[in-house]
Order: C-alpha cells, then structure tokens, then sequence
C-alpha cells in the first residue's frame, strides 16, 4: 500500500463502523471475534477484519490461520481479513493498519474490527484508530490490576470479561467496576459485559453495547472528534516517521566531528527545516531526502 492509493480512495471512507478489539494473548480475542464477525453476518453486514500482532516478526496470510481462528469465515467474500506487520510503512505498525482501514472502509466494509494483541500503550494506540474500543480481560490472571492501573481504564469503551465459566469471572467484574467508580467520567461510561466466546454467551448483549456506543458518538458529535483523533494520530505517526528518516540521513552525512554538539543540533534542525513538507507529486527541489521522500510518499 502507499500514498498513491490512500489518495485515491480517501475521500470514499467514513462509513464503516469500526471496531477495536485489545487484550493479553489467551484471553479469547479470536474466539471473540469469531463470533462478532457471526453475529455482524448474521445481521447481512459486510465485515473487514485486520489482525495485529506486534510482536510478531512475520507478515501477511501465513500465520493467520493460527492467529485467529475465523476459518468458518474463511469462504465467506462479504468477510475481509488481513494481517499486519510493521515493516517497510512509514508511520509504523498503526500506519499500516490505519491504511488497511481506510482501505476497506472505501471498499464499502460497513463494519471494520481492528485486534491487536497485548494490552501495552502501543496496541491500546491501534485500537484507538477505532471508533469503539474493547478491552478484553482475563480472569484469574493477577496482571488484570496492572493492565487497569496501566492508562486502559481511559480508553476502553467497553470492557469485556471473557470466560464467565471461570470461577474468578464475578471477581474480575468486582474489581472492574471498584476502579471505575473512583474515576469521574464525563461523558461515556464504559460499559462492562460478560461473555463466553466459545458458547456465544453474552455476545448479543456485547453487539448491544457497541450499537450503544455508536449511537452515542453519533448523538454527542463524538464521532468527528474520535475520526479527527484518529487521523490526527495517522499523520503524526507519518510526518514523525519521515522527520526520523531525514534526521537520519542528516546525522549520517552532515555530522562535522570539529562542531560541538550544540552547533551541530543547530545546523542539522535548519537543514531539516530546509524544503517546506512533503511534495507527494514530484514538484519542487530535489535535495537528497527530498527525492527519497517523493519515492516513498508516491510509492515508487
Ligand atoms: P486469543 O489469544 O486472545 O486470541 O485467545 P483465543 O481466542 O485463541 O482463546 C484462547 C483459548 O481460550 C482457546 O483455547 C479458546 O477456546 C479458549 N476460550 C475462549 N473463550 C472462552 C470462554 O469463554 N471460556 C473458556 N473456558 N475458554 C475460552
């Protein structure tokens, strides 16, 4: 994928509900999915999938089929999945998948679900691109507290407890809904649903809340500010990829051992400075990390 692409369909995506799903591995995110990609069908709407791992160093198809097990999904052309990896994309991991989103938004997906695993800063970042954020939680394992202390309590939209067959399931909700009351929450209030993946439990009432949140964000105006948090998110994650790339090239060829550190901060910033942003088409000067980033922003 690249600019070029992007461009060209960009102003064709902002329909598609989209769906972030975040949660340690085990937790029963694929088996989650599974049977939100069920219930989307079911309801006649077309479904994209996109599916991060970053801590995976492989890319593309090979290894979906053990990362989620949507393989009853597999035959089905109205259910689009794809797996990310981070590299070669400019604005990293959530740059590619941000593109794949808008990617299958402008395909006409109306709904989009974005899994990442783990529960650290940067996959909480890539569910974020998402207008609705699920946290899935694991009962019985101690480092729920962690996860919660760790910033998700503010972004999740909807907490879900999987494996309500646990025996710490009525726990894990306990403890859930003790540290949301010592936050204030203006606004919405993230909603905290049991279910059990494998049998389907409580997944008509997860659809529920989503469709309850949806309908806030669209009643509130939320929305355009979760869009432009989103976007804003994008392009910087892009602009902060190139501005590396060009220190880089900077630090590389300008570095002048004699100049003391301070000075050469100095000239190094007003070289990068130089050319005013980024000429997608080609117009414009062509110094060294200019010509570069025509080749990357056009996708040569
Ligand atoms: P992921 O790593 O988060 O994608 O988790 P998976 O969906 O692969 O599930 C991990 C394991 O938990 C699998 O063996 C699932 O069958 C199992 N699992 C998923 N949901 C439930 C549930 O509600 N109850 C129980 N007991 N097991 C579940």
């Amino acid at each position: 994928m690249g600019a070029p692409l992007i461009r060209a369909i960009y102003d064709r995506t902002g329909r598609a509900l989209t769906i972030g799903l975040t949660g340690p591995p085990g937790v029963g995110k694929s088996t989650l999915l599974c049977a939100l990609v069920r219930k989307a069908r079911a309801l006649g709407k077309t479904v994209g999938v996109v599916s991060v791992d970053p801590s995976s160093p492989f890319s593309h198809g090979a290894l979906l089929g053990d990362r989620i097990r949507l393989t009853e999904h597999f035959t089905d052309r109205d259910v689009f999945i794809r797996s990310m990896a981070s590299r070669g994309h400019l604005g990293g991991l959530s740059g590619a998948t941000a593109d794949a989103v808008l990617l299958m938004d402008a395909f006409g997906k109306d709904v989009i679900f974005i899994e990442t695993v783990g529960v650290g800063q940067s996959e909480i970042e890539i569910a974020e691109l998402a207008q609705t954020t699920l946290v899935a939680l694991q009962p019985g394992s101690g480092d729920s507290i962690q996860v919660l202390k760790a910033g998700i309590l503010e972004v999740a939209d909807i907490f879900v407890v999987n494996k309500a067959d646990h025996p710490m399931a009525n726990q894990l909700k306990r403890e859930i809904r003790s540290m949301m009351e010592m936050l204030d929450f203006s606004g919405w209030v993230p909603e905290l649903v049991v279910t059990q993946a494998v049998s389907g439990e409580g997944i008509e009432e997860l659809w529920h809340a989503i469709e309850k949140h949806a309908a806030y964000l669209h009643e509130t105006g939320a929305y355009k500010s979760k869009r432009r948090m989103a976007l804003t998110h994008q392009v910087r994650q892009l602009a902060r990829g190139e501005l590396e790339r060009r220190l880089e090239i900077q630090l590389r060829t300008r570095l002048d051992e004699r100049i003391d550190p301070y000075r050469a901060a100095e000239d190094v910033l007003a070289a990068l400075a130089g050319p005013p942003g980024i000429e997608p088409d080609g117009a414009g000067e062509s110094s060294p990390p200019r010509a570069t980033v025509k080749g990357l922003f056009s996708g040569n």
